[in-house]
Order: C-alpha cells, then structure tokens, then sequence
C-alpha cells in the first residue's frame, strides 16, 4: 500500500490523502479537497483515481469530489448515512465493510460517530497497520463535536474503537493541528515530558513533510487518550471543583473536550 499525504496549505489545514495499490496504481482519495494538488500528484505518478472517500460530509472534506470525479470517473464512498448529505454518493458505507484498491489494498471501514454522527475512519491491516481518521482523532488531540456531532459519542469511539487498535497503527488525520494541540496537553499537563519535548520541533514543522505518530506515541501525548493521569485529573479538578475523587473516563473526556472548545 502506498500512502501518499498531500499537504494544501490552505487556511484549514487539511491533509488530503492518495491510497494506491503498488501493482495496478489504481488510488482511492480520501477527502480530496484540494482536487488539483490530488489530480496533479496522480497524474505525476501515473496512478488512476478510482474511488473518492469522504470520512464525513463537511465541505472542508468534500468540496474537491466535483471536480475529481469530473476528471476521473472516480466513484465517491461515504458513510450511509451522509447519503441525503453528499451530492452523487455511490457506495454507502457501514462498519466492517471492506474498500478494495486495486489488487493488493483493502481498507476496513470503522463507523466512528461523535465528530459528526456520519463519520467512517479507515483501517489497513497487516504488518504496518494504520488509520485514516479524518476529523475524529487528530494528532495529539479530538475532534471537536459542534457541527452535529456528540462529546459521548465521541468519548465512546475512542474507548471502544480507536484506543483498541493495535499500538504500531500509523495515524493519519484530516488536518494539521500537532503544534496547537500539544499546547492544549501541555496546559492539561504541564509535566508531559514527551509533548514538552516535540513542541519545538512541531512548531517548525514543514507540514508537506510530517511526522506521522503511531497510536502508542498518541496515548503519551494525545489528552484524549490520558484520561486516568493523575495530573490531569488534578488540573481539571481546578477548573471543575466538583469533579469526584475518582472520575471517571467519560466525564474526563467530556469535560476535556468542554475546555478544548474554549482553549
Ligand atoms: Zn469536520
Ligand atoms: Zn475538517
């Protein structure tokens, strides 16, 4: 599988992704919204565009499927539900269903509500696991729930979906939000080491060259995933002096996800 990230540098600070199968070059677009970066990257490759991915319907994610598929034929996925959402949508997805690219590539949809209550992320298996993710996990942070998505729905994709995947899942999000979102985790916890460490770093990142975190890296940096550290318990206790003794992880998360609105 070759995983081709494509930085549009605009206000937004999407990622849009090519997905492409080595033997037959055929690709599938994840949220090409920037069609004539995604267009031009095929085009230089000599890959086909087959099949367009929407993880969710925002305009920031499917405002590039006109022209794509006017270029390419390509057949545009989304989740079922986003059918009365998404103009021209093809195939509607649930979970467990299975993307095929080409001959060797297959992705596995995940139904990952809580960003919006249509979302799919996308799993590649095998020996390099990863995780296209769109706007529901973002590197070192969540995404946020008000334009029709739900906080306890979102709480509930991460703790029984994504922090159950396997630690080596490379991630890939929809957007690029490293450098802000680990100073949101160093407010939360000031004593992270690790995310005190990769903020300079982040900060001068060239986002057409980024790093891409693995899970394990995410629940060291990612708040979202640290809902039991003691320090961010005690932190969030000052801002929430009701919070119990013991919290637990949804309200934890709830209340993160409350803070990070207004961070
Ligand atoms: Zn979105
Ligand atoms: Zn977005």
């Amino acid at each position: 599988m070759i995983v081709e990230q494509i930085w549009t540098g605009n206000a937004y600070r999407n990622f849009n992704y090519l997905i492409v199968c080595p033997d037959t070059g055929e690709a599938l677009a994840i949220d090409p919204l920037d069609h004539e970066k995604c267009l031009a990257a095929a085009k230089a490759k000599g890959w086909a565009i087959t099949q367009i991915l929407n993880t969710h319907e925002h305009g920031d994610h499917t405002g590039g499927n006109k022209a794509v598929v006017a270029a390419t034929g390509a057949k545009v996925l989304a989740h079922a539900n986003a059918k009365d959402k998404i103009p021209g949508l093809d195939r509607g997805l649930r979970a467990g269903d299975v993307i095929k690219v080409g001959k060797r590539v297959e992705l596995e949809c995940m139904d990952t509500p809580g960003h919006t209550m249509c979302h799919i992320c996308l799993r590649a298996h095998g020996d390099n696991p990863a995780l296209f993710c769109g706007d529901t996990l973002f590197n070192a942070g969540a995404g946020n729930c008000h334009n029709g998505g739900h906080p306890a729905e979102l709480y509930a994709t991460f703790a029984n979906q994504l922090s159950k995947l396997p630690d080596n899942t490379r991630i890939y999000p929809g957007h690029d939000y490293i450098a802000n979102n680990l100073g949101f985790t160093l407010d939360r916890e000031p004593d992270n080491a690790k995310a005190k460490a990769m903020l300079p770093d982040m900060k001068a990142q060239d986002p057409s060259k980024p790093l891409v975190t693995t899970l394990a890296l995410e629940k060291e940096i990612n708040t979202f995933f640290r809902l039991q550290s003691p320090s961010v318990i005690k932190r969030l206790r000052e801002a929430f002096p009701d919070l119990p003794e013991q919290p637990d992880a949804k309200t934890v998360f709830i209340k993160l996800r409350e803070l990070r609105n207004k961070w």
